[in-house]
């Protein structure tokens, strides 16, 4: 783009967006908000924002005690709860950077993190103590560990300079002289473990998280405001657990947090009712387990309004089975931890309201409209830009300034035009709704065809006898690549012909699978997501025709 000479500049006040700005707007104007928790020490744990905030004052009273200065890398190994909320505010308002680290990365990648992001200081829920215990020899920048419970509460540890977080706070100052921080500082820190190579760090900034927070919480993104009850059931430690701990208080919403028990169907139920919770956001998995619980249980939801589903594709059957038994409307959501994380968001333009429930869910399954903030280009193989035509499909760029511009200690990676490359394959149809039809390492070559690999994978697991399904391309002595689907049954026998023929009329004949294989489980990643890298490293070995 031409960069124009400025002759004229606008009068408005060039104040810095930062999330201490959130902070201060939550405490005063929204502050008799709740936040509900449940902790490893605390099955229900109720306050408001005001007190969140105080003891957030008290907590960077207590880090800059210990000598934690600006820039400095704070981790959490945690849960969603109110202690990590406390964190959240109090490193980053304080001038560090909040880096959370996902527990469930397998610990030599844990370790690896926490020594290349240096932290000083680790705070973590007692249910990593053993894991922190195995790795703390191999990690030689942090001096104190802070366990999020009491001194009560706190169970046996073997981890050096170690104490209870309540007592860390406890003798400091309820008041706290928040500085004036400049908007492109560093605020936190999320590593994102790509297919290769080590785990790579993208640093958030207090201006790419201000503005992320009032984009996503547009009424046509997570349509958040004081009225609303969230739920958010996306990790805090998985890119800022979608923004959510900013955007609900930045807006009045109130925040429930499930703590450790994320993927219990009953608490979630529980809370949903109790709390009266309106909205809730986490990745399929998640809500295929609530779903099943709800219907064994014969409960109901009635306050649940809405489910945003992200981090991978939502089958069809979530979004069918909610809306029809529970009245819940589920909507996709598509971004990634280089994206703050959103960027696109599903919801109907009015127009779409009037077509046929098939014709909708064939819009409802695709990731979304992109959300103001975000550029979205798809180019060919040739770097072209490609019309949004609903068809054709390609590399998937995004630019704006919620967007990773590079990774941290890696520089930039972005092209010539300014994208960041998502990785992902998609196409655009002329009402905006993008459809991701696969990684793009992931896309299967057959004979200079594209065969999308999700799309085999959406039609297979909608076959009543399976539980989850992967489809990769295995190497064929004629055509280059051929896809093999992998089966995980719902513990009944299914012939392979049953498989192939269910393909059958939904997709061309050369896009239905060569190979069908049957495995007692998938191996997924640490952020739950099918690992292909696993499944083709298992498969190596097959050749087909
Ligand atoms: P992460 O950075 O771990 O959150 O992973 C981001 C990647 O997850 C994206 O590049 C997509 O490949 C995938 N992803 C996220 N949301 C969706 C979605 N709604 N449907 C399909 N894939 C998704």
């Amino acid at each position: 783009m031409q960069q124009m000479e400025i002759n004229m500049l606008g009068q408005m006040m060039n104040t810095p967006l930062t999330i201490t700005d959130i902070m201060r707007h939550a405490d005063k104007v929204n502050g008799d908000t709740e936040v509900v928790s449940i902790t490893y020490d605390n099955s229900y744990h109720k306050y408001c924002l005001t007190d969140a905030f105080r003891r957030s004052r008290q907590l960077a009273n207590a880090l800059q005690a210990s000598g934690i200065g600006q820039g400095q890398r704070v981790a959490t190994l945690a849960w969603n709860d109110y202690r990590h909320l406390e964190l959240y505010y109090a490193v980053s308002c304080s001038g560090a950077v909040l880096h959370t680290v996902n527990p469930r990365l397998f610990p030599e990648q844990i370790e690896y993190i926490i020594n290349h992001a240096e932290d000083t200081i680790v705070f973590f829920d007692p249910l990593f103590a053993p894991l922190l215990e195995k790795i703390a020899k191999n990690i030689n920048c942090v001096n104190n560990f802070v366990m999020l419970t009491s001194a009560d509460k706190m169970p046996k540890c073997d981890l050096d300079n170690v104490i209870d977080y309540e007592s860390y706070i406890a003798s400091h100052s309820e008041t706290f002289d928040w500085p004036q921080l400049q908007e492109n500082q560093a605020s936190s820190l999320c590593y994102t473990s790509g297919t290769t190579g080590h785990p790579k760090g993208v640093v958030y900034s207090h201006r790419s998280t201000v503005l992320h927070s009032l984009g996503s919480a547009l009424p046509d993104a997570f349509s958040l405001s004081m009225d609303q009850t969230v739920m958010p059931i996306v990790p805090m430690f998985h890119v800022n657990g979608w923004g959510l701990a900013y955007s609900a208080p930045m807006t009045g919403a109130k925040l429930v947090l499930p703590g450790p028990k994320m993927a219990d169907g009953e608490t979630l139920a529980e809370l949903i009712n109790n709390e009266k919770v309106t909205m809730t956001a986490g990745v399929p998995v998640i809500w295929l387990n609530l779903l099943e619980h709800l219907k064994q249980s014969d409960t109901d939801i009635p306050t649940l309004d809405r489910i945003i589903v992200g981090g991978s594709a939502c089958p069809e059957i979530l979004i069918n089975e909610f809306d029809e038994l529970f009245n819940v409307s589920v909507h996709h959501a598509w971004g990634m931890t280089e994206m703050s994380p959103l960027g696109t968001f599903n919801q109907l333009k009015p127009k779409l309201k009037t077509l046929s429930d098939e014709q909708k869910m064939s819009y409802k399954l695709k990731q979304g409209r992109v959300v103001f903030g975000v550029d979205i280009r798809i180019e060919d193989w040739q770097g072209n830009e490609i019309d949004w035509n609903g068809f054709e499909f390609g590399s998937m760029k995004v630019r704006g300034p919620w967007v990773a511009s590079g990774y941290y200690k890696q520089g930039e990676h972005t092209d010539d035009n300014g994208y960041f490359d998502t990785g992902d394959v998609a196409s655009i149809d002329p009402d905006g709704y993008m459809l991701i039809t696969d990684r793009s390492k992931d896309v299967i070559k057959s004979g200079g065809e594209w065969i999308s690999s999700i799309e085999l994978e959406n039609i297979i697991v909608a076959h009543p006898d399976v539980k989850e399904a992967a489809v990769i391309g295995i190497p064929h002595r004629k055509w280059g690549e051929r896809p093999m689907v992998v089966i995980v049954t719902k513990g009944v026998e299914i012939e392979e012909q049953e498989i192939l023929d269910f393909y059958k009329g939904k997709v061309a004949s050369f896009c239905i699978p060569d190979a069908v294989e049957f495995a007692e489980e998938l191996p997924h990643t640490a952020t739950g997501k099918l690992s292909k890298k696993d499944l083709r490293s298992h498969y190596k070995d097959k050749i087909l025709g």
